[in-house]
């Protein structure tokens, strides 16, 4: 297991298998066009999974797959089934918008993926599409369901809270989860690359969110747990649990384990990194799996990213990107390196 300069392991790896993405939502691809990564670059299911068993011998444990949409990506479960062959993998999920869910969620249960988080903002149809920019509300819950009936060992319900969009679901959406039995986790609205549309005022903080809940439920209590997952779990009196990820009012870089792989191959040690070091272009070059080690654990060894933490300390906030700085590079997108 190797440490950063702040005595963080490297365990989680977020892998985007695409930048593409079905939906267009405000808070994270609001314009009309995108530069997309050179199909050229896209790495192979193969070099994925190359790539992962030098980290996983490195101490990788977790890995996520997101996109953009990750169930664009044709044939998916294909990787599902390279990577959960993995013994040192102990812990395989995908974060999906669940548009096409429904259709995907047996075969990926079967290939091996043990968990699943769908982003969910609104249950509301018209709220959903002005949102998302697509119609598209039925599928998404169909999708869920379908994750709820095939036997995965957690489906989580993400609902990033914006003011003025959907703050007045937290309600709704926490019954919904509950009715499913997903987990439902709360999201402050971050000001990372793609949201260029963020502004304070439309952050619900983590105090407002236990706020509302409280009101309609009564007492919450904090659930106490040794964890670096990034939610802070909660529990109602009837014993509902809920998570809130206060990314923007409380950020948690201190225990902060999480790296991420773009979609063509670009490790970035931190969601707010302006650069990320290329694994793709010595990987094809022929380099071996202990070149490939001694690159990653140097990078991490330097690390002493923690950007939201860096964010929080600055008085004036705006987005963090500029528009036509996203045109010049795509890595600085969200939906490029992985939510
Ligand atoms: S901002 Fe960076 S260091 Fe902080 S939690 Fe997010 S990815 Fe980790």
């Amino acid at each position: 297991m190797i440490s950063d300069k702040l005595g963080r392991p490297l365990r989680n790896l977020r892998i985007s298998v695409t930048d593409r993405c079905n939906l267009r939502c405000q808070y994270c691809m609001p314009e009309k066009d995108y530069v997309w990564l050179p199909r050229k670059d896209i790495l192979a299911f193969e070099e994925t999974s190359a790539l992962v068993d030098v980290f996983a011998e490195l101490g990788v444990d977790k890995v996520r797959l997101t996109g953009g949409e990750p169930l664009v990506r044709r044939n998916l479960t294909e990787l599902v089934r390279l990577l959960a062959e993995k013994p040192g993998i102990r812990d395989l999920a995908l974060t999906t918008n669940g548009v096409l869910l429904a259709e995907q969620a047996e075969g990926l249960r079967a290939a091996g993926l043990r968990r699943v988080t769908v982003s969910l903002d609104t249950l509301v149809p018209r709220r959903f599409e002005e949102l998302t920019r697509m119609d598209a509300l039925s599928r998404v819950l169909s999708g869920l369901e379908a994750a709820s009936k095939a036997g995965f060992e957690a489906v989580k319900i993400d609902s990033v809270v914006i003011r003025g969009i959907n703050e007045d679901e937290l309600v709704p959406l926490l019954e919904h989860g509950r009715q499913l039995r997903a987990e439902v986790r709360f999201i402050e609205y971050m000001d990372v690359g793609g949201a260029t549309h963020w502004s304070p005022e439309k952050v619900v903080s983590r105090a407002e969110i236990l706020g509302t809940l409280a009101r309609r439920y009564g007492p919450i209590a904090p659930v106490t747990e040794e964890s670096s997952a990034p939610a802070e779990r909660f529990r109602l009196s009837d014993g509902t649990v809920f998570g809130i990820i206060a990314s923007t009012t409380a950020p948690f870089c201190a225990s902060c384990d999480r790296s991420r792989l773009t979609a063509d191959g670009l490790w970035f040690l931190c969601l707010y990194a302006a650069r990320g070091t290329d694994l793709r272009g010595p990987l094809r070059a022929g380099a071996s799996a202990e070149e490939l080690k001694s690159l990653i654990t140097s990078g991490w060894r330097a690390r002493v990213d923690r950007g939201a933490e860096e964010r929080l300390a600055l008085r004036d906030r705006s987005p963090l990107v500029p528009i036509d700085t996203l045109r010049r590079d795509p890595h600085l997108e969200m939906h490029t390196r992985g939510g």
